[in-house]
């Protein structure tokens, strides 16, 4: 994954550290995400009324809208315990059994990109989910014997940003699913004033639209603007973001107006001028840009989608008339 991709979405430690700082607490410091933020009102306030744990949840979506802060979120205002893991780093079953195992009444279970859990492991995790039980098999051979363990009621609350990935039965045991979408510009504006307040960035409206205009509707992706760009002020200008400020280190940093950047483009150019504007396979692209695919497909791919620049079609990508615009 290069740079970039990592930046957008979110393996940078450094930058995720001061992310965490910046996390909203609350459903009421969540901007944007309207449909996703009433739906979750209405979950939380009935879960409480009824001194339940919520439903278990997935969140779907691109990286960087706010999949796991909403999961804090809701641990936040339901009062319960987060316990934080990650599709990958449950390798086995018995990984998963022993977090189970340590649940207690009304905990949460964070499974980022889920769909990345193995099929052994979400064997375990459907009884789980369910019936609140873990199956485990005691001996070996014809001695085995399966034993059921009783689990408190909890909450799992999976992320993805890859839902076709995730296997049916899997999918269907969450009560409650969102999809995030991208952030309009007004949201992305209120975040990065936020942000810069909580920083002590001095910056003008000017310089927030700006930074706002090019962030991909994507809060991660504002927050790392906002960040470089301070740089730029401090050391090439007073310390003030302001538009023009705001422009230039932007430009400098290859990202245009729409916030598209070098890697973006590199996606356009492959099916326009390689390969006539397609359609052409996603391998084919990753190859010709030196990309991983999984990172196009879920960190630039969505983008562009919204843009309206390039099409899915069963035979790959194609490009519309809008790209070739853009790139004139
Ligand atoms: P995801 O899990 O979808 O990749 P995160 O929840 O990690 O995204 O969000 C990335 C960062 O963006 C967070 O650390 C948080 O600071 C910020 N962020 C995300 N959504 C919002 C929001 N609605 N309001 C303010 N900040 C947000």
């Amino acid at each position: 994954m290069s740079d970039e991709g990592r930046l957008i979405s979110g393996k940078n430690q450094n930058d995720d550290r001061d992310n965490v700082a910046l996390r909203p607490r609350l459903l009421s410091d969540i901007v944007g995400q309207d449909r996703v933020r009433e739906n979750l009102r209405i979950i939380i306030d009935a879960a409480k009324m009824r001194s339940e744990p919520i439903d278990h949840t997935l969140f779907y979506g691109p990286p960087g809208l706010g999949k796991t802060s909403l999961a804090h979120v809701i641990a936040n205002e339901m009062g319960s315990n987060i316990r934080i893991t990650a599709g990958p780093s449950i390798e086995r079953a018995g990984d998963l059994a022993a977090i189970l195992t340590h649940m207690k009444p009304n905990d949460i279970l964070f499974i980022d990109e889920i769909h990345r859990l193995g099929r052994a492991v979400e064997e375990v995790l459907y009884p789980a989910m369910e019936d609140f039980a873990l199956d485990i098999v005691i001996g070996k051979g014809p001695a085995a014997k399966n034993v059921r363990l009783k689990l408190p009621r909890f909450t799992v609350i999976g992320a993805t940003t890859q839902l076709a990935l995730l296997a049916g039965p899997l999918r269907d045991r969450f009560g409650a699913r969102f999809r995030m979408d991208f952030y309009d510009l007004q949201a992305m504006e209120f975040i990065i004033d936020r942000a810069a307040g909580m920083l002590k960035i001095e910056i003008t409206p000017e310089g927030t639209t700006e930074i706002a205009r090019r962030a991909r509707g994507t809060p991660r992706v504002s927050l790392r603007l906002l960040r470089r760009v301070r740089d730029y002020a401090q050391t090439r200008a007073n310390g003030v973001i302001t538009g023009p400020v705001a422009g230039e280190a932007l430009e400098l940093m290859d990202i245009d107006y729409l916030g598209l950047d070098e890697i973006d483009r590199r996606i356009l150019r492959t099916i326009i001028e390689k390969y006539g504007g397609g359609p052409v396979g996603l391998p084919t692209i990753a190859a010709s840009t030196s990309e991983d695919p999984s990172t196009i497909e879920d960190v630039y791919e969505p983008f562009l989608m919204q843009l309206g620049f390039i099409k899915r079609t069963p035979r790959g990508r194609e490009a519309t008339g809008l790209a070739y615009e853009h790139l004139a």
